[in-house]
């Protein structure tokens, strides 16, 4: 399918983070009008700014039909199906999914920031990307390489 080429970051430090995470891609294959493209490798991460366990990070390449917002909902909904709870900001999570690519699109709504506005500042969202797109180009961004060199102190491993 042409479309759209959509990067998800996929995180999960609650319950069994890793079936979490697998079982987030399988339901990302399964969106309407969507093909997953390409997967990483599994990573674990420390907590940024956050609590609780260490994380299992990915991220997945889409091509889709979808119009961003409807994607959003539908990244919510697979949230949902995890048990996704909210009760306080930065809790452990059972899943959380960011959209942090659509095209080289940018999009500032109420309900969406594309390029995620955090994207740059994380070692557990570059190198997984860095691993299934070397040549990314993130709109505004410097290139990939000197944002991995920024964030080369975070911790993280491929499982
Ligand atoms: P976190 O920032 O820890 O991922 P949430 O998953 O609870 O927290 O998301 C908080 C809000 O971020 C959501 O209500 C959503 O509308 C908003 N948001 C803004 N941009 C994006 C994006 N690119 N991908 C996913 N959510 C986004
Ligand atoms: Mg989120």
């Amino acid at each position: 399918m042409s479309g759209n080429i959509v990067y998800i970051g996929i995180g999960s430090n609650l319950g069994n983070a890793l079936e979490n995470v697998t079982g987030a891609m399988d339901l990302l294959g399964k969106l309407p009008d969507t093909r997953l493209q390409k997967t990483s490798s599994l990573y674990r991460t420390a907590p940024v700014d956050a609590d609780g366990d260490d994380y299992v990070n990915a991220v997945a390449m889409l091509s889709t039909t979808l119009a961003p917002e409807p994607l959003l909902e539908a990244l919510w909904q697979i949230e949902n199906a995890f048990g996704r709870k909210r009760p306080y900001r930065n809790a452990p999570r059972t899943l959380d999914l960011d959209m942090l690519l659509y095209n080289t699109d940018c999009i500032s709504t109420e309900r969406l920031t594309i390029p995620h506005p955090r994207l740059t500042e994380r070692a557990f969202v570059l190198v997984p990307l860095a691993e299934i797109a070397p040549e990314i180009v993130i709109p505004k961004q410097e290139p990939l390489s000197i944002l991995l060199e920024r964030v080369k102190n975070q911790k993280i491993h491929r499982i």
